[in-house]
């Protein structure tokens, strides 16, 4: 089965299955004074995030620290709780861990894995596409992601390029849960932020399933070819228009194995978009899988 944690810890570091699973399992309660905190790894809308160390297995973990005073005046404690209960039961390769998580009186502690590549939103900004031995290789240990959430009746809802870290070993590791449900979901919802990302049964308000992630990871895969998301407009209307028809042109260099992935996920009706399960047996995974390094070949199999 899959490795967990060794190849995440820089050497010099205590680093071993046994070690990132008592992060999760034991008993013991933790607080800020188990951990040696070391460089800042990134901020988002809710808190800071920190490069730390377990002080008892030297364990390198990423801690999240967030305000309480923040969740409550932004009225996000329900969504981060749900977060929390979530990812603490997710166990996945390609999937952010959630070792466990603590507080003191103003602020709470996320106990996460550490990516050490960082943002997968600035590694593809940085290098403007990705080809498609690169792009094949994310799209491939992101479906089998989604498969192991479907399988366990979560929709992630909200894939996009800043919810994806990259590991050490160059491994895709889905993260942020905010807005994660489990099945059935009927709900009928406005959201705010981006809409480059959502299906249309999303933008036009009707009920949705699973499929929204199928819909999700077909944008991502033009995305990562081309560099921008297919229906990118700066105008929400007009982006919501473009969404709503499928409106999508794909560059003449993407190639045709791709094209043809890219036009199945983005199938209006939410049915007919192309199975997680068969992804890996598509001719673009098939042709390109190959060229893959070994590493990243082995633990899909
Ligand atoms: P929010 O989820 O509140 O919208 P966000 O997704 O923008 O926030 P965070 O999850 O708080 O951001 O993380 C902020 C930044 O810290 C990320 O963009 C990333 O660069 C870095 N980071 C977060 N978690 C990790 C991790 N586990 N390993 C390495 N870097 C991380
Ligand atoms: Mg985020």
């Amino acid at each position: 089965m899959h490795k967990q944690g060794a190849s995440q810890v820089p050497s010099g570091f205590v680093s071993s299955h046994d070690v990132a699973n008592s992060l999760q399992a034991s008993p013991r309660q933790y607080t800020l004074e188990n951990f040696e905190i070391g460089k800042k790894l990134g901020k988002g809308k809710f808190g800071k995030v920190y490069c730390a160390r377990d002080k008892a297995t030297g364990y390198v973990c990423a801690l999240k620290v967030m305000e309480k005073k923040e969740l409550i005046h932004y009225k996000v404690e329900k969504q981060f709780r749900r977060e929390i209960e979530i990812q603490s039961n997710l166990r996945h390769p390609n999937i952010l861990r959630l070792y466990g998580h603590f507080h003191d009186a103003s602020r709470v502690f996320l106990i996460l894995e550490y990516a050490g590549q960082g943002e997968m939103f600035k590694v593809l900004r940085k290098k403007g596409r990705f080809d498609d031995v690169l792009a094949s290789q994310y799209i491939c240990q992101i479906a089998a992601a989604l498969a192991y959430l479907h399988k366990k009746h979560i929709i992630h809802r909200d894939l996009k390029p800043e919810n994806l870290l990259i590991g050490l070993d160059g491994e895709v590791k889905l993260s942020d849960f905010g807005w994660s449900v489990h099945t059935p979901t009927s709900r009928r919802n406005t959201m705010c932020g981006t809409l480059d990302y959502l299906p249309p049964e999303m933008v036009e308000a009707k009920d949705h399933d699973n499929k929204v992630d199928l819909w999700a990871l077909g944008v991502l895969t033009y995305e990562f070819l081309v560099g921008s998301p297919p229906f990118e407009e700066p105008a929400h209307k007009a982006t919501y228009k473009r969404i709503s028809k499928v409106d999508l042109k794909i560059p003449g260099f993407v190639s045709v194995e791709a094209s043809d992935l890219i036009r199945k996920l983005l199938q209006h009706k939410p049915e007919k978009r192309f199975p997680l399960e068969q992804i890996p047996e598509h001719p673009w995974i098939m042709k390109n899988r190959p060229l893959w390094p070994k590493s990243q070949a082995e633990k899909l199999h």
